[in-house]
């Protein structure tokens, strides 16, 4: 490996979809289900993903939801049905079922009270929330908890709570230039306060069929670049931007700044743009061959050495990482 080579990371991961039930309607989202058609993932769709992703060398369990599907009339049902008690019991018994597998668990399980938080922190490498936008945006309009006040108050929780922290901007939703400078700006802000950001995410919107974007430009290349060159300026060096590959090329934007390409997965989809596959890893390699490549767990190493990772995964951390903190070799597929 050339040492002169820009280092650029990934994790592989398993992609679990907690819910899709959401008090949320933003306009371009194709996840979110009416309660008629609402899924809970089930303790046996768990397993039998986490033993996919254990097979498959995978080290992180990505585990999403709606936001606040409890605010939903009618999840009650949906839940007793599932013989579950209570979601955020249920989500720290998948946390701990994904140790038991060998995955790292990371959550991003939208806005959360503090006690919520505390739940699940002992059981999660890193947790996450997209800012996505700091303007007001039509497409927000009715999404209650995509409120720019409630994400940056919610991020700053967590920065007090020490969790090591993934967030991101949603590009081309109605944003100008301008409100994307002030987005990241506001990230930074959080990063000097609390230090506790990992990564942030430049995520192109993909427009969906039957969604009030279906018919939004997608954001084009030099447009993403651009926004790569100005986060950069921007964001702290130790602080990671990541693009994800599924949804562009990488390559240019990692030309300009980006250094991360975020969770790639050859077991699950991306449920958020389930149109969208990831490449393989080794397609990557070969792909970015310009940049050394090199797998990471879901936290990054200094929160690694800071101790910042929950307490229950500690063990397991240890035993994926090699010495720089990254995914030791001895697990390289
Ligand atoms: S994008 Fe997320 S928060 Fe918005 S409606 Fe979809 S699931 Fe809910």
């Amino acid at each position: 490996m050339n040492p002169m080579m820009k280092t650029v990371t990934y994790s592989k991961n398993i992609f679990l979809p907690v819910t899709d039930l959401c008090r949320n309607r933003c306009g371009y989202c194709s996840f979110r289900k009416e309660l008629r058609d609402a899924h809970l993932l089930s303790r046996t769709e768990a397993a039998r993903l986490l033993e996919q992703g254990a097979l498959h060398g995978c080290s992180e369990a990505l585990f999403t939801m709606g936001e606040a599907p409890w605010a939903v009339a009618g999840f009650d049902r949906l839940q007793a049905k599932s013989g579950i008690a209570d979601l955020i019991d249920y989500m720290v018994e998948l946390c701990e079922m994904a140790i038991e597998f060998g995955l790292l668990p990371h959550c991003n399980a939208g806005l959360l009270d503090r006690e919520d938080l505390l739940r699940l922190q002992p059981f999660n490498a890193s947790m996450g929330l997209m800012l996505e936008t700091t303007a007001k945006v039509q497409a927000h309009e009715r999404s209650p908890g995509k409120r720019p006040d409630h994400r940056l108050q919610y991020i700053a929780m967590t920065g007090e709570l020490r969790i090591p922290f993934t967030t991101g901007i949603l590009i081309g939703i109605g944003e100008s230039m301008q409100d994307r400078i002030e987005a990241v700006g506001k990230i930074a802000q959080l990063q000097s306060n609390y230090g506790h950001i990992q990564e942030v995410i430049i995520q192109p919107l993909d427009p969906k069929l039957g969604t009030d974007l279906e018919n939004a430009p997608r954001p084009e290349m030099a447009d993403l670049c651009r926004t790569v060159e100005m986060a950069r300026r921007i964001l702290p060096a130790e602080v990671a931007i990541q693009i994800p590959p599924n949804l562009v090329d990488p390559r240019p934007a990692l030309d300009v700044g980006a250094n991360d390409l975020g969770g790639i997965s050859s077991v699950t989809v991306d449920s958020i743009n389930p149109d969208c596959p990831w490449p393989g890893e080794e397609e990557l390699h070969h792909h970015l061959s310009a940049y050394s490549l090199r797998e990471r767990l879901p936290v990054y190493p200094r929160f690694i050495a800071l101790g910042w990772h929950g307490h229950r995964t500690r063990s397991l951390v240890s035993d994926l990482a090699g010495e720089d903190g990254l995914r030791a070799k001895k697990y390289i597929f």
